[in-house]
């Protein structure tokens, strides 16, 4: 575990700030996050270790959310596993995390939320939404749009795992409070924000571009999971649901953040989240900032 609580990341992008709100952070053996892959397979590349793995091979993985404010507006990016669910991952069963303190340390409280976005409706993305209140789950951004693709809606509708409903606990209640609203996968959210149709690790996954000043910044979402995939691009993740349109998307994502020189936020990346891509050999390699 890392001091990760303590010190807060903050990166500029032009005239806006995305902050990384931390819910937490765990090992995981390389081969229960990427089942193609093993220990060795990380430590053949050194620039991983000791950022995103440790020198056993062992990789670490993050779940945060990003806090972007731009344009005057404060943006939420997937917020996370949430407290008190019903999970059947243990490291995510009903837990009791400080998120909203850290949220608030990083200087945003729930009400200044006016934008919740979902790269993806994966229990890690959405938790946050609602909180639980007497027998019911109920919105906890009360001001704020929650933005949702169809594609993803009905994915999470009908792929639940069993002894869990995260639509019912963390998706129907925001549209049950007219907080919800719909939007095409590659929409334009004004305020220097698009949307861009990253499918594979779920059918209706998006990528969230934003500009400022001339600069670029790219959250990831799940189309990767770990820096490991830039050396090892083919790499599946355990659940990505279309591994093929995964790897289709990652490569056609890769060559899109070295071309724009992006900043580059990896939703699930640990301890150093943000960097930038450049060509190595065959692949690809993150520098951290
Ligand atoms: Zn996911
Ligand atoms: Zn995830």
């Amino acid at each position: 575990m890392t001091d990760f609580a303590t010190a807060m990341q903050r990166w500029t992008v032009g005239a806006a700030t995305i902050t990384s709100v931390v819910e937490d952070q765990v090992d995981i053996p390389t081969g229960f996050l990427f089942p193609e892959a093993t220990e060795a397979d990380v430590l053949r590349h050194p620039w991983l270790v000791p950022d995103w793995a440790d020198e056993t091979g062992t990789v670490q993985l993050r779940t945060q959310a990003f806090v972007v404010q731009i344009d005057g507006l404060t943006v939420l990016v997937d917020p996370c596993v949430g407290n008190g669910k019903v999970r059947w991952i243990p490291a995510w069963n009903d837990l009791d995390m400080p998120f909203l303190e850290r949220l608030a340390d990083a200087g945003c409280t729930p009400p200044d939320v006016e934008l919740v976005l979902h790269t993806h409706l994966h229990a890690d993305h959405v938790g946050w939404d609602t909180h639980k209140r007497g027998d019911d789950w109920v919105p906890t951004f009360t001001g704020a749009r929650h933005l949702y693709t169809e594609a993803e809606l009905d994915f999470a509708r009908t792929s639940g795992l069993a002894g869990e409903d995260v639509y019912g606990d963390s998706i129907a209640p925001i549209f049950d409070a007219g907080l919800g609203e719909v939007v095409m996968p590659d929409a334009d959210l004004g305020h220097g924000m698009r949307l861009e149709f990253t499918p594979g690790h779920t059918p209706g996954h998006t990528s969230l571009w934003i500009e400022s000043d001339g600069e670029v910044a790219l959250i990831t979402g799940d189309f990767m999971h770990h820096p490991l995939q830039f050396a090892e691009p083919q790499i599946a993740e355990i659940a990505d649901a279309d591994a093929e349109l995964a790897r289709h998307t990652r490569a056609r994502m890769l060559r899109e953040m070295a071309r724009t020189g992006a900043l580059v936020l990896g939703t699930h990346f640990p301890s150093r989240p943000a960097g930038r891509v450049k060509v190595d050999g065959n692949a690809w390699r993150f520098y951290p900032e």
